[in-house]
């Protein structure tokens, strides 16, 4: 199994456009892994976690081939991690040559937003479906299943992380981005399911500060990562990712890298491919 981190960062992105701050100048001084896209993220080559306004970006500037792409999971209806937009241009004359349609799956959230897109569901191009997700209930797409968990993030609308499971390579991914402390609800779903992780993508958005409310900070982080070990839920090789990073947290790359490697935690950036 393999996870491709194509967009690293919170939601303004980094350096943000319009930010003079010096964690943003030093980012645009520095460029490489300190400069992060919007969220996104690809399970081999058909899965896709999110839809940010980076989408073209990620396709023509980072490979990100979407005509590989089947199934979409979209964690919430924050900008950033769904550009609604952009499912649009999946229609003649703007797609040529594409016969299957791409699966759709989030929160209510989602479907709304699509709604407003194209209020008359007769308007929309077959070559996309949308499904709405619910919370617990796995899904089946292809060789994957996937669980849609309470995320403990936007109080005003569903949000949701994700299991990612490989049913061909036997593989289990729990994609946590944007969340805060793990809710209870989705930490007993987690106790009772029957397969271990082998990879862990923790929200790293608060960096040196503490939060755990509606995302992460790094202690946050590795407090989740010793959490997740003392309950069991993760085979001893299980890799830890932080992911999902701003300017306000105020740690660079390579100050992300020197905590994280003591702590045993990989640190995304744009284009990072992990096989596992
Ligand atoms: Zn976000
Ligand atoms: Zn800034
Ligand atoms: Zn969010």
């Amino acid at each position: 199994m393999k996870i491709t981190y194509y967009g690293t960062a919170a939601g303004e992105g980094w350096p943000c456009i319009f930010c003079g701050c010096e964690l943003c100048e030093e980012a645009r001084r520095l460029g490489g892994k300190n400069i992060r896209t919007r969220s996104q993220s690809l399970i081999n080559s058909d899965l896709l976690l999110d839809f940010p306004p980076d989408n073209l970006l990620h396709a023509n500037l980072y490979g990100l081939d979407f005509r590989k792409v089947d199934y979409l999971f979209v964690t919430h209806a924050h900008s950033d991690h769904f550009y609604a937009e952009d499912l649009e241009i999946i229609r003649e004359p703007y797609t040529h040559e594409r016969f299957r349609p791409l699966k759709v799956y989030g929160p209510e959230n989602v479907g709304r937003h699509i709604d407003l897109l194209v209020p008359d569901p007769g308007d929309r191009d077959p070559r996309y479906i949308y499904e709405r997700a619910y919370a617990f209930k796995p899904v089946t797409v292809g060789d994957y299943e996937v669980v849609p968990l309470i995320a403990k993030h936007d109080r005003k609308q569903e949000c949701f992380i994700y299991i990612v499971r490989s049913l061909k390579e036997d593989k289990t991914v729990l994609y946590c981005h944007d969340t805060g402390s793990l809710p209870e609800n989705t930490v007993e779903y987690i106790l009772q399911y029957s397969h271990k992780f082998d990879l862990v993508s923790l929200d790293c958005t608060q960096g040196v500060k503490k939060d755990g409310n509606n995302h992460m900070g790094y202690e946050d982080a590795k407090l989740e990562k010793q959490r997740l070990i003392d309950l069991g839920v993760c085979k001893p090789s299980c890799i830890f990712v932080l992911n999902h990073f701003s300017h306000n947290g105020k740690l660079l790359h390579d100050q992300l890298v020197e905590m994280a490697k003591k702590d045993d935690m990989i640190v995304s950036y744009d284009g990072l491919e992990v096989s596992f």
